[in-house]
């Protein structure tokens, strides 16, 4: 017998385990390269080769106990000494080792963020679309998630009526830039704008109110898009970053969080958060990994693979008559359906063999999200597929 909290998520399961089946149902039938799945945000190029020359080189001359050992539940200090001066170079920062946690990802970077500083019943604000994963996490603490719904014009952020939703509740709000589903990267003024609508809350309710960036695509930009780093907009901002996208490890399982020493706090928040890192179950991020992202902490990704897949699929569709928000970052894109419900449209697609995924699933009916993060003949192969299926809505 499983409990109250999970049984929602068990019933949903299977809408995910569908579309994965569905995918499968189709490569067997048509043959995998008749089918275009856009389904899945699983990064299409390797890991640089830095990562598997470090994983050799680790393991042939580290002692296996310090190399596979427990170490503090924040992770090796060497370790995050050499990404806190890597991000000092980058971001004109002053981290040290301290400020940073080592996490097994964003998921759980984001998990043991929202244990530290949630008390049952304070809210957690999210602006649709967002990865709807954000709503477990809160859950899992017995926080609030608080909706705002979307600018479908731009994709930044509705902070109007983001202001009017801040309570006294409000603990936190996450951001995510680039951003998953839109590919939208949030502007300096629109970061400018959202902390000081912060600052004059916390002041109104006397309260702390976090401000929580999740960046696991931090690097992935195009057309020369700069993402602010948050930390030099509004003090009490915590940053989440992972290596599954930015250096293709996403079954690795390693990222880390930042705690500015201007965040209320800081001291206890960061022990707190590392103590969550124990308490949930991970206990410290895989040591391994660790160690090859020190070896590789300024590894570049290969973002030119996926800029070539944005270019051709957004001027691939929009000539087609599809309309989108052109990405700038991460890789998704976000397409408006032809019809008000996306899941028929959605449907539509599986009947030429094109897989996306309901905006729905990210609070954002309407629209579907296209992961190009896939190869280049895919998206060359899909267009004649969305050709067929334009013409099946009339558009142009
Ligand atoms: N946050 C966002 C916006 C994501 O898209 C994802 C993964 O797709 C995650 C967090 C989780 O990433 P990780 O694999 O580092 O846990």
């Amino acid at each position: 017998m499983i409990s109250e909290k999970m049984k929602p998520y068990v019933k949903n399961n299977s809408a995910i385990r569908m579309m994965f089946e569905e995918g499968n149902r189709l490569r067997a039938i048509y043959g995998p390269d008749k089918v275009f799945d856009f389904s899945l945000g699983n990064p299409s190029v390797p890991a640089p080769d830095c990562v598997k020359e470090a994983i050799l080189e680790l393991v042939q001359e580290e002692s296996p106990l310090t190399l596979h050992g427990y170490m503090s539940n924040a992770g090796f200090e060497d370790v995050r000494q050499t990404i806190a001066e890597s991000l000092n170079r980058r971001f004109g920062t002053a981290f040290s080792a301290h400020n940073l946690i080592m996490t097994v990802g964003a998921a759980s970077g984001l998990n043991i963020t929202l244990k530290a500083i949630l008390n049952p019943g304070e809210e957690v604000v999210v602006f649709a679309p967002y990865f709807l994963e954000y709503g477990a996490y809160v859950r899992n603490y017995d926080g609030v998630l608080v909706e705002i719904s979307p600018d479908t014009e731009t994709f930044q952020p509705n902070l109007a009526e983001f202001e009017s939703k801040i309570t006294a509740k409000t603990r936190a709000v996450i951001v995510n830039t680039p951003h998953n589903p839109t590919g939208v990267v949030y502007s300096e003024e629109t970061i400018r704008s959202l902390a000081a609508i912060l600052r004059k809350k916390q002041a109104e309710f006397g309260s702390v109110i976090y401000l929580i960036s999740d960046e696991p695509y931090r690097e992935l930009v195009f057309d020369g898009a700069k993402v602010p780093w948050l930390t030099g907009f509004y003090e009490n901002t915590i940053v989440g970053y992972s290596y599954s996208k930015s250096l293709s490890l996403p079954g690795e399982r390693i990222g880390y969080v930042v705690i500015p020493d201007e965040a209320d706090g800081s001291s206890e928040l960061i022990t707190a958060v590392t103590i969550a890192n124990r308490t949930c179950g991970c206990v410290n991020a895989p040591s391994l990994m660790q160690k090859v992202i020190a070896k590789c902490v300024d590894a570049a990704c290969d973002v030119e693979t996926y800029d070539r897949n944005r270019r051709a699929l957004y001027e691939g569709l929009t000539g087609l008559g599809y309309t989108c928000v052109k990405p700038q970052g991460a890789f998704y894109l976000f397409l408006k359906s032809p019809v008000p419900d996306e899941k028929a449209f959605c449907e539509e697609g599986k009947k030429y063999n094109i897989l996306m995924v309901p905006g729905s699933s990210f609070a954002c009916p309407g629209y579907v999200r296209l992961a190009y993060c896939v190869s280049y003949e895919t998206i060359m192969g899909s267009l004649p597929a969305f050709e067929k299926l334009a013409a099946h809505y009339g558009l142009k």
